[in-house]
């Protein structure tokens, strides 16, 4: 059977786990490392995929729990599969939802984040109390919807069903998340059934990859998750585990805090095998992750931050973030960034900018959008060119001391 995809390492930097490579799907190549663009529900958020490979974006990720409660993988497969749907013919990574299904499907009306990581407010209770609306079994995950709270069952099996007839090229493996708040023993039952699933996903995606060699479409890859939390002999067992199984790549999940990022790559990353790419899962808009984040082995990152925040008015410049809507800008006629060639800070004032953001105008949100997104995929691409050329480390180190100052970055050096 054809392969779904193939990785080559071109570069690595002695001494750590960085590497730059390429990675070769039915639908084009990927150079590592690079940012994935976040196209949760089928499109980057205020801009086209024309926007989108203007800026540099090599390949996008969606969400199957977005895409399956809305407009439904039925839909997406009758237009022929999502890149044909979203008018996108680059690489298509999709997330198996497990995120959501547990985040989303325990706050519903409860207003939590399973991200938190104090025991303030609701968080704890919907984590530790049966009330809870997310049921895990060892079969799957009982959960609602978030939009209308009807009733879903999730199991391995349903999610790479959902993920092929969504089509994208880089499935990933529906694991069970663990919140900050979940003890060791929690963590480590969580990890064994995660484990337990991925081989049941594996069996499932083999199945459904013959069905489209009978129909004659390309085969899709499979990324294993990784989970194991904060703890070494956990996060060591999952990589091992992982190691040892047949998959086309690896997912990481569940960081929570850029400091744990070197420790926690670390120990997964020095175990898994060379040859295969490694995702770090909606992680890596702040410079300091994508720099840590390759050095400790990451190939590819996505997070929708950079949209998300763009349309709050927060801008990434090299000096720092700034707010254009802060009144400091009304009659500052220079480029969002004088060193970014993005197409706003070509044509577009900060001025102007700042106006369209105050007046509500749509444009204000594309323009920040584009801004944003090509400051963390030219970053990314910098840092790729800097494994290359031997230069990463004096680039990480003037790149983060010019960005949050010398106090700060001293931390991430
Ligand atoms: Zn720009």
């Amino acid at each position: 059977m054809e392969k779904p995809l193939t990785f080559s390492v071109i570069n690595k930097l002695e001494g750590t786990l960085a590497r730059s490579g390429v990675i070769e799907t039915p639908h084009g190549r990927i150079e590592t490392p690079t940012f994935i663009v976040g196209g949760t529900q089928a499109t980057v958020k205020t801009l086209t995929p024309g926007q989108v490979l203007d800026l540099g974006g090599q390949a996008v990720l969606v969400n199957a729990y977005h895409l399956m409660l809305r407009p439904g993988t039925g839909v997406i497969a009758g237009a022929d599969g999502i890149h044909k749907f979203m008018n996108w013919d680059k690489p298509v990574y999709s997330d198996s939802g497990g995120f959501q299904v547990f985040s989303l499907g325990m706050a519903y009306k409860k207003g939590i984040d399973l991200t938190s990581n104090s025991l303030k407010g609701d968080a704890a209770q919907a984590v530790h109390t049966k009330s809870q609306l997310t049921k895990v079994t060892d079969e799957g995950v009982h959960f609602r919807s978030h939009l209308d709270g009807g009733k879903l069952f999730m199991t391995p099996e349903t999610s790479m069903e959902i993920q092929h007839q969504i089509g994208a090229d880089i499935h990933m493996c529906f694991d069970e998340l663990t919140s900050p708040l979940s003890g060791y023993e929690y963590v480590k039952k969580a990890m064994h059934r995660t484990h337990v699933w991925a081989e049941r996903c594996l069996v499932r995606h083999n199945e459904l990859n013959v069905d489209h060699l009978i129909n004659n479409s390309p085969p899709q890859a499979l990324f294993g998750v990784l989970q194991g939390a904060r703890e070494e002999d956990l996060r060591k067992e999952s990589a091992t585990f992982f190691a040892q199984h047949d998959f086309d790549g690896y997912g990481i999940g569940g960081i929570f805090e850029p400091e744990e990022l070197s420790t926690t790559l670390g120990w997964a990353c020095s175990i898994l095998p060379e040859n295969k790419p490694r995702h770090l899962l909606g992680m890596g808009a702040q410079p300091a992750d994508l720099f840590l984040g390759v050095e400790y082995g990451i190939d590819t990152f996505d997070c929708v931050a950079p949209t998300r925040q763009a349309r709050n008015g927060t801008l990434f410049t090299y000096d720092g973030r700034l707010n254009i809507k802060n009144s400091e800008f009304k009659n500052d006629f220079g480029p969002i960034d004088s060193e970014c060639d993005c197409y706003s800070c070509k044509n577009y004032s900060r001025a102007y900018v700042h106006h369209l953001m105050k007046a509500n105008e749509i444009l204000g949100l594309t323009l920040s959008s584009i801004h944003n997104e090509r400051f963390v995929v030219m970053t990314v691409d910098n840092i790729r060119h800097s494994i290359n050329e031997r230069s990463f480390f004096d680039y990480k180190k003037s790149f983060l001391e010019r960005y949050y100052g010398k106090k700060e970055s001293a931390r991430y050096l």
